[in-house]
This record gives C-alpha cells, sequence and structure tokens, in this order.
C-alpha cells in the first residue's frame, strides 16, 4: 500500500464566520455587529464535519418524484434525503427564511446576508425556498388578510417537513411560479388563467415551465385574470383539505443545484387567492424579485468565498517543485487575483443588503440600481472564479469528492434566475431612466473619490451615465453595469479594505485590459497580504 503524501487536510472543522476576515467587517460596518455571536455559531455549525457531509448527501441523493401511489391515486409529492431536511430545518432554525421580517431591526437585513452568505457555502439547494420565502413577504403584505394568516407561520423558525393543509402546520415556506414554457424574461406572455370562482377565490389553469422547490406550502404565482396579468397566493392544499390541483409533471434534470427540485407543473383549475391589486401583478410580484436578487448577489458571493478559501487552504498545504503552491510566485498571483474578485463581490453584496435595512432616498435608489447591477457582474464573475479555483487543486479539483464541481455546477444558476444577465442590464438602464437623482445618489455612494486611482474611471463612468441618458442604447447596457459595479467596489475597497487589495484592484480591474484571466495582476503589489488575508483561518 502507497504512502499517502503531500496531501492537505480537509477544510474542516472551520468556522465559515471567524475565518472569514472580510465578511466580519462587512457584518461590523453595515449595522449587524450585534449579531456577531449569532453568526459565529452559525459559522461554527455550518463548517463542522456533519454538516459539511450534509451538504455532499443531499446533492448525491437527489430528489425524487412521487406522483401517484401505489393505487393511481394522485400524489404530486417530491421526496428529499434526510440531509436536505437537516439542512434546511438548520436555515429555518437560524431564521434565514424571515428573520429581518419576524424582528425587524437596523441591520436585520445584513445579519440575515451574512448566514445567507455562509449557508450557500455549504449546500446551495436548500437556499432557493430560503431565499423565495424571504422574499415573499412584503409581495404577501399587499394582501393584508392572507398576510395575517401566512405571516406567523412564515416567521416561524420550527420548520415543519409534513406535507399536509399549511393550516395544520406551526411553519410555512413560499416559492414562486412565473415561468412558463413560451417566455421567463417577458412574463407579459404568460397564459395561464385566472378564472373568478365566485367567492372571492379563483381558479388557475395553465402550466409553469419552471417552479423550483415545489414541496413549499403556497407559491406566489403570475396568471391572467379578467382585469390582466395578476399575482395569486397559491397553496398546495385548498381551504377544505385537499391537495389542490396541482400537478407536478416532471422534475427539471439540472446542471447543478442538484439537492433542489425544480418542477414543471399544471394547474388544473387550482384554488387561488389575489395579491395586490388586479391587473398589477407584475408590479406587485416584482418586489419579491429585489430580494430574491439580493440572494443572487449573496448567493454567487458565498460561492466565490468558499471556492476561494478552498483554493487557498489548499495551496497552503501542498507542495510543488519544493515551496508550498502558496510561495509560488505565479500561485499567488493567481490566488491573490481571486481573493480580489471575492472580496469585491463580498463587500458590495453586504452594503447593498444595508440599503433593504434603510428607507431614506438613497437606500431606495441603491436598491433599484445596484441590485440589478451587482446581480448581473457577481454572478457573471462566479463561474470563471469557481473553474479557476477548481484548477488550484489540480486534478483532485475536478473529482467530486472535493466541494469544487459542484461550486462550479452551482455557480451559472444565480445568473440565469430571477431575471438573466441582459435583463438585469436593461433594467439598470429603466432605472437610471426612472430616478431622477439615481445619478447624484451614485455619486455620493462613489465618495466623490478625488482618489487618484478611481478618479478617471469614474469620469469615464460619468460621461457613460450621461450618454446612455440622452440616448438610451441597450447594445451598451452590459459595458455601463459592468462599469458601475466595478467603480463601487472600488469606491468600497478604497475605502474599507487594506491598500493592499484596494490597490491591486484598481490597478487590476480599472485599466483597459482587465479580466480575461485570473492571475493577470501587475508586478508592485502586495500579493502576499491580500492572499493571507483570504486564508480562512484553519
Ligand atoms: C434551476 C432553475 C430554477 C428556476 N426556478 C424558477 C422558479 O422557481 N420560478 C420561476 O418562475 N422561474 C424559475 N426559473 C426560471 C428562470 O427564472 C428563467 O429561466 C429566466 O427568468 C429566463 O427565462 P427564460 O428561460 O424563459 O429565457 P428567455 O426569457 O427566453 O431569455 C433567453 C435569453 O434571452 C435574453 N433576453 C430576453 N429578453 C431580452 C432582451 N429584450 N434583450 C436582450 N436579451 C434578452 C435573456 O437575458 C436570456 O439570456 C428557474 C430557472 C432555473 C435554471
Amino acid at each position: 500500500m502507497f504512502e499517502v503524501q503531500n496531501q492537505p487536510p480537509p477544510l474542516e472543522p472551520y468556522n465559515l464566520f471567524a475565518s472569514d476576515a472580510v465578511l466580519r467587517d462587512a457584518v461590523q460596518r453595515e449595522g449587524a455587529g450585534w449579531a456577531k455571536a449569532e453568526l459565529s455559531a452559525l459559522g461554527a455549525t455550518l463548517g463542522s464535519p456533519e454538516t459539511i457531509k450534509l451538504g455532499f448527501d443531499a446533492n448525491k441523493f437527489a430528489p425524487q418524484l412521487r406522483t401517484l401511489d401505489r393505487y393511481g391515486h394522485r400524489l404530486d409529492e417530491v421526496e428529499f434525503h434526510p440531509a436536505w431536511h437537516e439542512l434546511l430545518g438548520l436555515a429555518v432554525s437560524a431564521g434565514l427564511h424571515s428573520s429581518p421580517w419576524a424582528d425587524p431591526k437596523p441591520g436585520a437585513h445584513v445579519a440575515r446576508a451574512a448566514g445567507t452568505f455562509m449557508l450557500g457555502q455549504v449546500e446551495s439547494g436548500v437556499y432557493c425556498p430560503v431565499a423565495m420565502t424571504y422574499g415573499s413577504v412584503p409581495t404577501l403584505r399587499h394582501a393584508p388578510a392572507l398576510a395575517a394568516d401566512w405571516l406567523p407561520r412564515i416567521f416561524s423558525r420550527n420548520y415543519d417537513r409534513s406535507f399536509r393543509p399549511a393550516r395544520l402546520k406551526s411553519a410555512a415556506l413560499v416559492g414562486m411560479g412565473m415561468t412558463e414554457n413560451q417566455g421567463g424574461s417577458d412574463l407579459r406572455t404568460n397564459t395561464t388563467r385566472a378564472e373568478p370562482s365566485g367567492d372571492g377565490s379563483f381558479r388557475l389553469h395553465g402550466h409553469k415551465w419552471f417552479m423550483s422547490a415545489p414541496m413549499c406550502d403556497a407559491f406566489l404565482v403570475l396568471a391572467q385574470s379578467p382585469k390582466g396579468l395578476s399575482c395569486f397566493l397559491m397553496p398546495r392544499w385548498t381551504p377544505d383539505d385537499k391537495r389542490n390541483a396541482v400537478q407536478i409533471l416532471r422534475l427539471k434534470d439540472k446542471l447543478g443545484n442538484r439537492s433542489n427540485a425544480s418542477s414543471e407543473v399544471e394547474f388544473l383549475g387550482a384554488y387561488a387567492q389575489l395579491v395586490g391589486e388586479e391587473g398589477r401583478g407584475i408590479p406587485t410580484i416584482i418586489e419579491m424579485g429585489n430580494y430574491t436578487r439580493l440572494d443572487c448577489c449573496i448567493g454567487s458571493s458565498g460561492l466565490m468565498r468558499q471556492a476561494v478559501a478552498q483554493a487557498v487552504h489548499h495551496a497552503r498545504h501542498r507542495t510543488a517543485f519544493q515551496k508550498k503552491l502558496i510561495d509560488q510566485p505565479l500561485m499567488m498571483n493567481v490566488l491573490a487575483d481571486l481573493a480580489l474578485e471575492s472580496e469585491a463581490a463580498t463587500i458590495i453584496t453586504m452594503r447593498l443588503a444595508r440599503a433593504y435595512d434603510e428607507s431614506d432616498e438613497a437606500a431606495q435608489v441603491i436598491r433599484r440600481m445596484v441590485t440589478p447591477a451587482a446581480k448581473f457582474w457577481i454572478c457573471k464573475r462566479t463561474p470563471f472564479l469557481t473553474y479557476e479555483t477548481m484548477e488550484v487543486l489540480g486534478g483532485s479539483g475536478y473529482i467530486e469528492e472535493s466541494i469544487m464541481p459542484r461550486l462550479y455546477r452551482e455557480a451559472p444558476v444565480n445568473s440565469i434566475w430571477e431575471g438573466s444577465g441582459n435583463i438585469m442590464c436593461l433594467d439598470v438602464l429603466r432605472a437610471m431612466e426612472r430616478t431622477p437623482n439615481a445619478t447624484d445618489v451614485l455619486r455620493r455612494e462613489l465618495g466623490d473619490s478625488k482618489d487618484a486611482r478611481l478618479k478617471p474611471f469614474t469620469e469615464q463612468l460619468e460621461k457613460r451615465l450621461h450618454a446612455t441618458r440622452e440616448r438610451n442604447d441597450e447594445s451598451q447596457a452590459r459595458a455601463l453595469t459592468r462599469e458601475l459595479v466595478l467603480a463601487l467596489q472600488a469606491a468600497l475597497l478604497i475605502r474599507h479594505a487594506p491598500p493592499a487589495v484596494a490597490d491591486a484592484f484598481c490597478a487590476s480591474r480599472l485599466g483597459a485590459a482587465g479580466g480575461s484571466a485570473f492571475g493577470l495582476l501587475p508586478q508592485g503589489l502586495d500579493l502576499r497580504a491580500i492572499t493571507e488575508r483570504a486564508a480562512p483561518a484553519h
């Protein structure tokens, strides 16, 4: 038997919060310092070998659809591996699905963002129902009677996995059904019909091409009612305790996100109740969309963090050519560059989360403009980053036993889901058009920076913003959005990160070349300081 040599120890147990300097600082700075002890406890739980194994098991044993029972009665249920339930229970007990609504206080959205940032590093599938439930609350509040009925269960921290009428349960999770076969971006093409039943409720007839986490207790769905496209709450059980007429046709065979079930469904007269004004379905459900887009930023930043933590950990322990990988100058360049990307994603995400804790005009503008912008850019960068971090582990990074393939497969979904890249950039244009003080707020956010590293870039951005206002050129929306995010990330790093990080980010991201591969950082930067900052203490 050969001797096992030169293999790094697994990165476990470790505390995902305590070992992440960037996250810790951001939590404090953005107003959730009070949550540090709780976050540290969650970080330790998530980083335990037992929880890490749950993440692997939940993905190895994929959910199974059961359409019929042995006698042929409809079931339309999905069975999950116990690991899925344990992980979802862990997330719910930490309040990640609703704590800012259940217990509102300054910093509540930031604290919750930090928790979900860590959750997604261990398992991203359960993040889906957690995110949708979180996002559903402001939309549900458009229907006060429904909200009064549902919110106490949504606010509960007791995960109840049983499939039965919500009125019999102490807790509930909420999903979302918008995308149909013929179109997901252009929701006006929705064909699902909502027919009034005469008692104030509606009956839905139609389908949804994607409806994730179908074992949620209820779904916010769009359907065409007599007054136009409207938003409805469709429970899985009817008020008389019958299974609602929702047939799960099949589960999607997905690239990643495999622990989670995403389904195609048909509504055959499904019971539903109106949420918000009839005919104003898109503005009603889009409130949910803003929060789930924030969650795409959080989720993708978390994936980046996990990928970089694994890569730096590996490079610290693995030797090649008589040196630790981390001490090989070219590897250090790659690692430092990856760490920059991860830190920049985390810092803008947590800043954005603070805007959800505030209600002044500036916060509203940041939410409106920066949510789609950050979603676009962070989610676009994640697949590149997870791919490069995989390579840091060499051949072992390509093997399922490391978490790297799972991170890589997970990486693209946040960009597609909840408004794909182009849709996000077009949304940034729309927000600019409709928000008169957008440029002023952004200028303030950039800190009216005189910083020589940032100034030329922000001047160029100002020109582009101005030109965009003059002529709404959709073809340039990606370029504008990328520049907007880079400028915001640079400004945040200049203000809050060690100079080594800010210098390297500006030198590598604000120039003409930037970004075709990682590891192209120019000479003269403190790469060791950047890399050490990203190392998970273990
Ligand atoms: C794993 C997974 C889970 C999902 N879960 C859910 C769910 O629970 N509920 C739900 O409702 N949906 C869900 N979706 C669906 C998802 O939100 C949609 O796939 C997405 O919104 C895009 O819609 P589409 O697939 O119809 O693509 P299309 O709308 O056909 O778009 C295709 C491409 O064209 C681009 N495009 C569209 N319009 C324009 C334009 N005007 N200019 C330039 N480019 C444009 C888009 O950016 C996109 O890249 C899920 C998707 C995935 C992959």
